[in-house]
């Protein structure tokens, strides 16, 4: 069953604004991806606007902010510019914004240090980033190219500031009279922001709850040992405490209301993707064998990753909960298997049909 509700008939083109809330307009932004914008919010300030998120780096977004700015809000004033995470079509512009209006930059703690080191990484291929590839048996093609990769991060955002101010979950932030809450998720990024206005029951819920896609919650190479998925499951369902006619505003796709529903289609689409993956690994498994179990498509090389990282991030909550075991032989592989005595009697449920292909956000 599926009950969720979209309250809003129109989209807002590139460039222009649509109010969704008291003092809440709803402004997009392309990105170069199969998932072709991100949603920005404006929030009414006393004497100003406060910008929540700001799109990927690069002067056509630029030109689109500009378009907003001298359009029908005309925006002179900015009192803080709030990014949810450091994902790069969030905190992209970010360095121009606050540049622009000398506004300061508002992030948790762990997004600002984690944006900080993210876009200062050099090209090249590390050894632990050479290991977690051959340990997930990557392709010798696939690890050559990585080594040979001009491609950095910084080149997706403009340069981030050089200060900011922290947010942390439960601090209380004053706008436009009204109070919002700051609530944090984890798993898809270390310490992701929500803001959370009960007077008018409104969630900017960032990438943390999305109607039509589940985000990337992902073991990257910086991290490898990492559980995100556990953080995940666990700060989401912290979110049920909010009233189930919650409008939720979120980075991608449409506004919608049933937010109890989608934290329950979110939480059942991982465990239906760990039990799947359990049961492809009776006989021992290597990482390129499980990605189809939960990925329908062929994968192409840029989604490949990000495939990779989400197949991983299910086995290591399996491996924390007891019920798959990883071994490192001496192909220098990681072969996963099932040791969950119950598995025979747990079945999918009826609506699991796997992904299509790993979200880029
Ligand atoms: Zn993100």
């Amino acid at each position: 069953m599926n009950t969720l509700r979209f309250p809003f008939d129109s989209i807002p083109e590139f460039g222009t604004v649509l109010p969704v809330a008291p003092g809440v307009y709803w402004l997009r932004m392309p990105l170069p991806l199969a998932l072709n914008h991100i949603n920005l919010y404006l929030l009414e300030d006393d004497d100003g606007w406060v910008i929540v998120d700001t799109g990927m780096g690069g002067e056509d977004i630029q030109r689109y902010w500009q378009q907003i700015f001298d359009g029908e809000l005309s925006i002179d004033t900015v009192n803080r510019v709030i990014v949810t995470h450091m994902h790069p079509d969030h905190v992209g512009q970010s360095g121009w914004l606050c540049e622009k209006f000398a506004a300061p930059l508002f992030m948790t703690r762990a997004e600002f240090y984690a944006a900080r080191v993210m876009y200062g990484i050099p090209e090249g291929l590390s050894w632990t980033t050479e290991q977690y590839m051959r340990r997930n048996a990557s392709s010798e093609q696939r690890i050559e190219a990585a080594r040979d990769s001009k491609f950095r991060m910084s080149h997706m955002v403009e340069p981030i500031p050089m200060a900011y101010n922290r947010m942390r979950a439960g601090d209380v932030i004053q706008i436009g009279g009204r109070d919002w809450e700051v609530m944090v998720g984890e798993g898809h990024s270390p310490e992701h922001a929500c803001l959370y206005c009960a007077e008018t029951g409104v969630l900017l819920s960032g990438d943390q709850i999305i109607a039509s896609i589940t985000s990337n919650v992902s073991v990257m190479p910086m991290e490898p040992e990492a559980n995100p998925l556990a953080d995940w499951l666990r700060t989401l369902k912290e979110f049920l405490v909010l009233p189930e006619d919650t409008l939720v505003l979120p980075s991608h796709n449409r506004p919608f209301f049933g937010l109890h529903e989608r934290i329950d289609q979110l939480v059942t689409h991982h465990e239906d993707h760990m039990l799947a993956l359990e049961q492809a690994c009776v006989s021992a498994k290597t990482l390129p064998e499980l990605l189809p179990v939960i990925f329908k498509r062929t994968l192409d090389d840029s989604q490949l990753g990000m495939a990779q990282g989400e197949c991983i991030a299910h086995l290591h909550l399996l491996m924390d909960r007891g019920l798959l075991q990883r071994e490192l032989r001496e192909d220098g592989i990681y072969w996963y298997q099932t040791m969950d005595a119950d598995l025979p009697g747990k079945s999918l449920s009826d609506s699991y049909r796997g992904d299509d292909a790993p979200q880029m956000v």
